[in-house]
């Protein structure tokens, strides 16, 4: 296993693993910049395999499941997670778009799932950039509440929701980073989990944009 990593602080860095077919665990593709000594990653892989603190969802709004990341994670974490579920939406009635719940994460390797619930996109002028950003702020809100250190996110709304993923890439970054780079933060580790390699690219092109715009 050969693994180069290219890192320099305040940039963006690549980690090409040559030999991965023999460690599927390690992805073949990795890029992630150091902020301040806390790191943002984005990596292509099923975002159910990787053991963090909390496992963010894409979920909607009466959180009664679905397909996507949403079912990906009911069907790895097992029913306890739709059993906590069921209770909240008794309690509120679901979540509000642009919010988030918490539940403990069953079979999966984490101790959280927050169920974010983002925007339906429309044309982009319906409050969608504001709530998808708030959907990332708040799992790292919840975060914080819990203690969270490693915090991983699929790519919200831009599945069946339909949110352009050039448009969506860079509303999550700039929201992750601008938690990162608070002054008291638990989180040190987020992970952008992309599961497509056009998602991936597409990440990687809007990191790239914002260091090269301004994240010095
Ligand atoms: P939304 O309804 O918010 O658009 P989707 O689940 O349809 O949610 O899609 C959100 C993103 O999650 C898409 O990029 C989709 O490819 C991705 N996705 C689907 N399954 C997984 C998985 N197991 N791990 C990580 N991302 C996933």
């Amino acid at each position: 296993m050969l693994l180069l990593l290219a890192k320099k602080k305040g940039t963006a860095s690549t980690i090409f693993s040559l030999s991965a077919p023999f460690f599927d665990v390690i992805p073949y593709h990795c890029m992630q910049i150091d902020l301040n000594g806390k790191i943002l990653r984005l990596m292509q892989d099923d975002i159910t395999r990787l053991a963090v603190d909390a496992i963010c969802n894409a979920a909607n709004a009466m959180l009664a499941g679905g397909g996507g990341v949403d079912g990906a994670i009911h069907n790895a974490g097992g029913p306890a997670i739709m059993a906590e579920l069921n209770a909240i939406r008794t309690r509120d009635g679901g979540c509000s778009t642009g919010s988030a719940v918490a539940t403990t994460a069953g079979l999966l390797p984490a101790r959280f799932v927050f169920h974010a619930v983002g925007p339906v996109y429309n044309d982009g002028q319906h409050g969608e950039p504001r709530l998808l950003a708030s959907c990332y702020r708040t799992c790292l809100q919840l975060a914080e509440e819990r203690m969270v250190k490693r915090i991983s996110f699929p790519s919200i709304s831009t599945g069946v929701y339909g949110y352009p993923l050039a448009d969506a890439a860079p509303i999550a970054l700039q929201a992750v980073r601008d938690h990162l780079t608070q002054e008291r933060c638990v989180v040190e580790e987020v992970t952008f989990v992309l599961f497509d390699e056009r998602t991936r690219l597409a990440y990687e092109r809007a990191l790239r944009g914002e260091v090269a715009g301004g994240w010095k």
